[in-house]
């Protein structure tokens, strides 16, 4: 209990932070340049801006803080050793910033210490118990039974006390409004963020590909427009936005929360078109935007600390060491399936459907997002290769993500035309993705077997 407290109050007094990975992706790069050009500028007042807390500061130059609830203005004198705050006639001084590990990295780093001590805990706990002679056993157990309401309105107390640590840690995400908790902060991540870009850049320093290559030049205009058509959303404009084009065959991109933008030529070969590609980098970007990587780290920061009470119980508990180890494997499995892998997919699903509004404001046709993912399951489908069930998985299968984009369409499309952007061609992709599967799949209707994936078209392998 102290444990958990300490390492919430440690949390709520850091700054904060952000990670993200992200992976996907299907075909053919061909005419990727020809079709944005045709949405020539963004109209930002398309959308209404996203309320949230602002911070603005430079040195010397008043800092202020406003938001929904109350406003506060402070005055920041930054010296070459210290630091004045001046808040409404009063202040503050502090000393100069001391450079520390993000906190994100010292809770991963502290974990298994955590876990250690609560192991040892248990299995002494168990070892004194069994050294007990019986007499004193029975005297424990009429003493805990005496004293069984005390326990329990001390439980209860402690139940409280965290639950009031939580509400101290609530947080409204950007754009959707959602309530989270957000135990680390978005500048913590951002200092992982800058640790894991720097450890990106060295492990691809031969593979990148140079800025001149038309394939930067293309998702580096793809990128530049989805943040200049958005620049309404404050964590869109307030984020300079880094692209890397990695010569690699795997079908993946992703965007680290300090804007540095990554995407492997693989996932170049497998988008079908421009469209297809800026939802994907849209929804990438939303990751982003949104701090999914500080968020999802929260949850596993409490959810871990508050295993620690399970895993210590687990090893007083189970008679031998044995039992111990697969009693403490089954709660880390059923933590992950009742924890983290939904909320991962919750995550995934809510990038998508800021993705789509990114795209659709970028004047994308967003009707390729859908078909994107059916392309995705037909792949999968042809090259005969295993999906793990979605309750299994921390995305959403191909198809749930398919029928959510489809049943988006209708409210993107209306946000796109509230952009003013040029009218999208008569011929729906949707249409002619179902159209081209069934053509294709009478196609190899008697083929013989071992002849389908190989013999593809591109734009479906
Ligand atoms: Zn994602």
């Amino acid at each position: 209990m102290v444990l958990i407290c300490f390492n919430l109050l440690r949390s709520r007094l850091c700054l904060h932070s952000l990670h993200l990975t992200r992976s996907v992706l299907v075909r053919q790069p061909a005419e990727l340049l020809k079709n944005t050009s045709s949405s020539s500028s963004c109209q930002i007042s398309c959308r209404a801006a996203t309320t949230s807390v602002h911070f603005r500061a430079t040195a010397a130059a008043p800092v202020c803080f406003s938001g929904s609830v109350r406003s506060a203005c402070f005055l920041i004198h930054v010296g070459p050793h210290s630091t004045a705050v001046t808040r409404c006639g009063r202040r503050i001084h502090t000393s100069a910033a001391a450079r520390a590990l993000p906190a994100p990295l010292v809770w991963a780093l502290l974990k298994p210490l955590q876990k250690l001590v609560a192991i040892v805990v248990g299995r002494s706990i168990r070892k004194w118990w069994a050294a007990l002679p019986d007499n004193r056993r029975q005297l424990m157990r009429e003493w805990a039974w005496q004293l069984r309401w005390r326990l329990a309105a001390g439980t209860g107390v402690a139940m409280v006390i965290i639950a009031l640590l939580l509400l101290t840690h609530l947080d409204e995400s950007p754009v959707t409004g959602r309530t989270r908790l957000l135990v680390f902060s978005r500048d913590n991540y951002m200092e992982l963020a800058a640790l894991t870009s720097e450890a990106y850049m060295e492990e691809f320093a031969e593979l990148l590909v140079p800025v001149t290559d038309p394939r930067h030049k293309t998702v580096e205009l793809i990128v530049h427009r989805l943040a200049k058509c958005n620049k309404d959303i404050p964590e869109v404009s307030d984020m300079t936005w880094t692209i890397h084009v990695v010569q690699r065959p795997d079908i993946n991109a992703f965007v680290l929360p300090n804007g540095k933008v990554f995407v492997f030529t693989g996932m170049l070969d497998a988008v079908a078109d421009i469209h297809q590609l800026t939802v994907i980098l849209g929804h990438e970007m939303a990751h982003a935007i949104l701090a999914h990587s500080a968020e999802q780290a929260s949850l596993s920061h409490v959810v871990d600390l508050l295993s620690l009470i399970v895993l210590t119980a687990i090893w007083a508990v189970c008679p031998r060491d044995s039992l111990a180890v697969l009693g403490q494997w089954l709660q880390k499995q059923l933590s992950e399936l009742m924890f983290s892998r939904p909320y991962s997919r919750r995550l995934e699903a809510e990038a998508d459907q800021v993705g789509l509004q990114l795209a659709a404001k970028a004047c994308a046709d967003v009707r390729a997002a859908p078909v994107f993912w059916q392309q995705m399951e037909l792949a999968d489908n042809l090259n005969g290769k295993a999906t793990l069930p979605e309750w299994l998985s921390t995305h959403p299968s191909h198809k749930n993500r398919f029928t959510q984009l489809d049943r988006l369409i209708p409210q993107a499309l209306d946000l796109r035309e509230s952009c003013l952007c040029p009218a999208l061609p008569a011929a729906d992709p949707r249409v002619v993705f179902t159209k081209s599967v069934r053509v294709l799949l009478e196609q190899h209707k008697g083929r013989p077997e071992g002849a389908n994936a190989s013999q593809l078209p591109h734009s479906l392998a």
